[in-house]
C-alpha cells in the first residue's frame, strides 16, 4: 500500500545559505544511515525529501530515520493515479487499516492547478465515500483523531495520514565540535546525545585509571560510545583515553580527603581543555546536574570551572535524575551505564566530600607538580574511532587501545 516516505526537515526558520547547508546535511545523513538498504531511492525537493521504497519494508527505513537529527516529521505515503475512483478506493483502503472508532477529517492540496475539481470538491467526495463504506469514522473538523491528506500532484496523487515526529534538532556538524567528558555513568552519554541533537559533533574524553579501576569500566565507555555512534555521521565517534592513574594516585596521596574529588575534577578539566585545543574543539561537555552530588553544587561547579578558559556545556544542569534516566533508556545506554563497575570518581573516595569548596583552598591543596603530570597525560592519551560495529578488546593489563 505505502510506497514512499515523505520527510519534513526541522527548524526551517533558517534562511538562505544556512537553510541550504542544513538541508544538504540532513539529506547526506539520511543517505548515510540508509546506505545498506539497496532497493530504496531518493527524490529531493527544496523543502522535503521522499524516500521511494521500491519494495523495501518501511519499518527498516523508519528505524534508520529515528537516528537522524534535523528531521521534523515524516509520513508514510501511498500513491495512485489522479482518477477520482482510484483516489477514493485508496482512501478507503487506508482508512480501513484503522480499527477502532475515530473522528476524522480529509484535507486536500492541489499542486496541479489544472485539475478539474477544486480541493474542496475532492475533500467532500472522498470523505463521503469513506464514511459510506466504513463504520468506525465520524467526521470532525476541529482536532480530529485522524487526518487523511490528499495531494494532487503533476504525476500522481499522494495520500497519507498524520505525521510521526522525528528526532528534531539540527544535523550534526552545523554547531562545531565539543569534547564530552565521558564516564561510564548514566549522565554523560545523555549529555552527549543532547549536544549532538543540537548539531554538535562530539568527541569523548575518558579518564581511565587501570589497574586502580577495573578495565571493565573503560569497556563500558566503549559500549556506550557504540550506542551514541548510531546517531553520528559514518556511525563513528572518536574517544580519547587519558592515562589518569599516576595523577589519580598522586591526588589520593597528597590531597586532603574532603577535597580529593574537587581536585580530581580540576585536573580532568585542565587536561580536557588542552585536548580540546589540540583536537580543534571549542568547548567541553559534562553530564553535571545541579545539586545531584557534592561535586555538583554551584560552589563545586565554580571551583572546578575556575581552572579552564573555555565554555563548558552542561545540558543536564536543570534535569531531575528521573528525566535523565528516561532519555538514557530511550537511547539504549541505560542498561550499559548501570553495570556495576567503579570508575576513578568512585574508587577510594572519601565518604564526606566538601560540598562548598573554596578556590583558595583548592590551590593550597594542589601543592605537587601537577603541571608536568597534566602534560604527560595529554601526550600519552590514546585516541580511537569507535564505530557501531567495532569490537574493541581492552587488555587486562597495561591499557592499550586496539580496534578491529
Ligand atoms: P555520570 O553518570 O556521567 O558518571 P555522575 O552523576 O556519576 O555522572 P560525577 O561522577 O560527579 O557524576 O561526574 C560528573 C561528570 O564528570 C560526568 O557526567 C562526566 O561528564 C565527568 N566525568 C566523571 N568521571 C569521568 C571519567 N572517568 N572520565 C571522563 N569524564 C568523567
Ligand atoms: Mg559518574
Amino acid at each position: 500500500m505505502y510506497d514512499r516516505i515523505l520527510i519534513r526537515y526541522g527548524e526551517l526558520t533558517l534562511k538562505g545559505k544556512n537553510k541550504k547547508d542544513f538541508i544538504n546535511r540532513v539529506y547526506q545523513m539520511v543517505r548515510d544511515k540508509c546506505n545498506d538498504l539497496e532497493k530504496i531511492s531518493f527524490d529531493k525537493r527544496h523543502d522535503r525529501l521522499y524516500i521511494i521504497l521500491n519494495g523495501e519494508k518501511y519499518t527498516n527505513v523508519v528505524e534508520r530515520l529515528n537516528k537522524v537529527f534535523g528531521l521534523h516529521s515524516y509520513s508514510l505515503v501511498a500513491t495512485t493515479s489522479k482518477d477520482m475512483n482510484d483516489i477514493k478506493k485508496l482512501a478507503l483502503e487506508l482508512s480501513k487499516s484503522i480499527k477502532e472508532e475515530k473522528t476524522f477529517k480529509v484535507e486536500t492540496k492541489r499542486s496541479d492547478k489544472r485539475y478539474p475539481l477544486t480541493s474542496m470538491d475532492i475533500t467532500k467526495e472522498v470523505a463521503a465515500y469513506v464514511l459510506q463504506n466504513t463504520d468506525n469514522y465520524k467526521v470532525k473538523m476541529k482536532n480530529p483523531d485522524v487526518k487523511l491528506y490528499i495531494e494532487i500532484r503533476q504525476d500522481s496523487s499522494y495520500l497519507y495520514f498524520d505525521k510521526t515526529m522525528g528526532l528534531g534538532g539540527l544535523p550534526i556538524g552545523v554547531s562545531g565540535k565539543g569534547m564530552l567528558l565521558l564516564s561510564g555513568g548514566i549522565d554523560s552519554p545523555v549529555a552527549g546525545f543532547l549536544t549532538m541533537k543540537r548539531g554538535m559533533e562530539v568527541e569523548g574524553i575518558h579518564f581511565e585509571s587501570t589497574p586502580l579501576t577495573p578495565i571493565e569500566s573503560a569497556q563500558k565507555v566503549v559500549e556506550l560510545t557504540k550506542k551514541m555512534a548510531e546517531y553520528a555521521p559514518n556511525r563513528g565517534i572518536k574517544v580519547h583515553f587519558v592515562p589518569f592513574k599516576d595523577l589519580h594516585m598522586k591526588i589520593l596521596e597528597k590531597v586532603n580527603d574532603s577535597y580529593k574529588i574537587t581536585i580530581m575534577r580540576r585536573m580532568m578539566f585542565r587536561i580536557s581543555e588542552k585536548l580540546a585545543k589540540k583536537f580543534g574543539s571549542n568547548c567541553l561537555i559534562t553530564g553535571e546536574s545541579l545539586g545531584q552530588v557534592a561535586s555538583q553544587t554551584i560552589e563545586s561547579i565554580n571551583s572546578i570551572n575556575d581552572v579552564v578558559n573555555i565554555p563548558v556545556l552542561r545540558p543536564l544542569i536543570s534535569m531531575d535524575k528521573s528525566e535523565i534516566v528516561k532519555i538514557s533508556k530511550n537511547v539504549n545506554t541505560y542498561d550499559i551505564s548501570i553495570r556495576p563497575f567503579e570508575d576513578c570518581c568512585t574508587v577510594y573516595v572519601p565518604s564526606k566530600p566538601v560540598t562548598k569548596p573554596k578556590i583558595e583552598k583548592c590551590i593550597r591543596e594542589e601543592i605537587f607538580d601537577y603541571e608536568s603530570m597534566v602534560d604527560w597525560c595529554v601526550e600519552n592519551t590514546q585516541t580511537a574511532v569507535i564505530k557501531t560495529n567495532s569490537s574493541l578488546d581492552l587488555p587486562k593489563e597495561g591499557f592499550e587501545v586496539k580496534i578491529t
